[in-house]
């Protein structure tokens, strides 16, 4: 067997498998798991394996450099097989690469300051866009993690939303590894923010980006609607048990 056809194969029962942890978690808590976007994160991966991805029934896809996003999305509209796809960027954004996204991602997950958000909507206003994101949220505390403290966001992010040239739809973060009871705590957390949000702000938020490869089926349960998977998606040898 070809190892084109074996990685074919294994992307297709991995999404099966995927599809179905993801339905059952959105069951556990009562959720409709049609209310859950599968963000396949192809950063690790070339073109080709996203291209085969796509084939095997993934739509969205996350690149966390913009380089790399726009490369991809460039080899993207240049393969009319692929109409439609989405690519979101969810990584550390610099003031200075926010061109090279604005236009190219459907949305943004990764918008960690205040100063971030005024210089996105300032680039955005001028190219006559407005740019879909999520505020970031450090709700575990970890020194090494980025984004609002959730302080911080309560305060901030009502005249964020208030700046013409975003549009803010949610809450993003990220849990600490390897520690369930920590990433469900981080989960909720982001959550409940999100709800003291909507009931000051008198507005919708509603995409909770949360969920990545090691704790997904408890991001889920705790209100996730959209997961960030790649190396369980991508890698064969990924093991998560
Ligand atoms: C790499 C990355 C992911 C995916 O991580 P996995 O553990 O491989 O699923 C999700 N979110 C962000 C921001 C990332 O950089």
């Amino acid at each position: 067997m070809p190892a084109d056809e074996a990685y074919r194969r294994f992307l297709i029962e991995r999404r099966e498998e995927l599809l179905g942890r993801i339905g059952d978690a959105a069951r556990r808590a009562g959720r409709d798991p049609n209310d859950i976007t599968l963000l396949a994160v192809s950063k690790t991966v070339g073109f080709e394996e996203l291209r085969q991805a796509w084939e095997c029934g993934y739509v969205a896809f996350g690149e966390n450099r913009p380089q790399e996003l726009k490369r991809k999305v460039d080899a993207a509209s240049q393969d009319a097989s692929l109409a439609g796809v989405r690519f979101d960027m969810i990584g550390n954004l610099q003031k200075n690469k926010i061109n090279q996204v604005l236009g190219v991602a459907t949305l943004i997950h990764s918008v960690s300051s205040e100063p971030l958000a005024a210089a996105i909507s300032r680039r955005a206003e001028r190219r006559g866009l407005v740019a879909r994101c999520l505020l970031e949220v450090n709700v575990s505390g970890e020194q090494t993690k980025s984004g609002f403290e959730p302080a911080n966001v309560l305060e901030r992010a009502e005249e964020i939303a208030g700046l013409p040239g975003i549009a803010v739809e949610g809450l993003m973060t990220m849990a600490p590894a390897r520690d369930a009871d920590a990433a469900r705590r981080s989960f909720g957390g982001l959550r409940e923010l999100r709800d003291v949000l909507e009931r000051r702000m008198g507005t919708r938020l509603p995409v909770l980006s949360c969920g990545m490869s090691g704790d997904f089926d408890i991001a889920v349960e705790e209100g996730s609607t959209v997961v960030r998977l790649g190396r369980i998606v991508f890698d064969p040898a990924y093991d998560d048990k």
